[in-house]
C-alpha cells in the first residue's frame, strides 16, 4: 500500500476526488503550513518540539471545517505519521477501532481510492 498523502499537502484534485463527502470539497485548514501537520521535513526533531507542534496542530485541526470527512479518510488510509484530524497515529488507529468495536464506524468516502 502507498503511503497515504496527508491533506496538507493534497492537491485540489486530489482533494475533489478524495472528499467528495455531500457533494463538498472543505479546505483543509493544514494546507496553509503543511510542516506543522507533518513535521519538518529532512530535520531530527527534539521530542519537546514536536510535543509542541502537534499541540498547536490539533488546536488547528480542532477548527478545520474539513475536521469530520478527514477523520474519516485517515480512519481509511492509516496513516504512519503526522497529525491528522487532531490524532496522531496511534490515536487514529485506537479510535477506529473503538468506533468499530461498537458498530459506528462511519462508511467509506467514495474517492477514497484515488487519493
Ligand atoms: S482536520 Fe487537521 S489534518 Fe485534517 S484537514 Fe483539517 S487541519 Fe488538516
Amino acid at each position: 500500500m502507498m503511503r497515504p498523502v496527508h491533506p496538507s499537502r493534497m492537491s485540489l484534485p486530489q482533494l475533489e476526488a478524495a472528499w467528495t463527502a455531500a457533494g463538498d470539497v472543505p479546505l483543509p485548514e493544514c494546507v496553509y503550513d503543511p510542516d506543522l501537520h507533518t513535521g519538518p521535513r529532512g530535520v531530527i526533531e527534539p521530542p519537546g518540539d514536536r510535543a509542541a507542534r502537534e499541540a498547536v496542530a490539533r488546536e488547528v485541526c480542532a477548527a478545520c471545517p474539513a475536521l469530520e470527512v478527514c477523520g474519516r479518510y485517515a480512519a481509511r488510509v492509516r496513516p504512519t505519521s503526522g497529525i491528522w484530524a487532531g490524532r496522531t497515529p496511534t490515536e487514529l488507529a485506537e479510535h477506529t477501532a473503538r468506533l468499530s468495536h461498537s458498530g459506528t464506524l462511519p462508511g467509506d468516502l467514495p474517492g477514497l481510492g484515488v487519493a
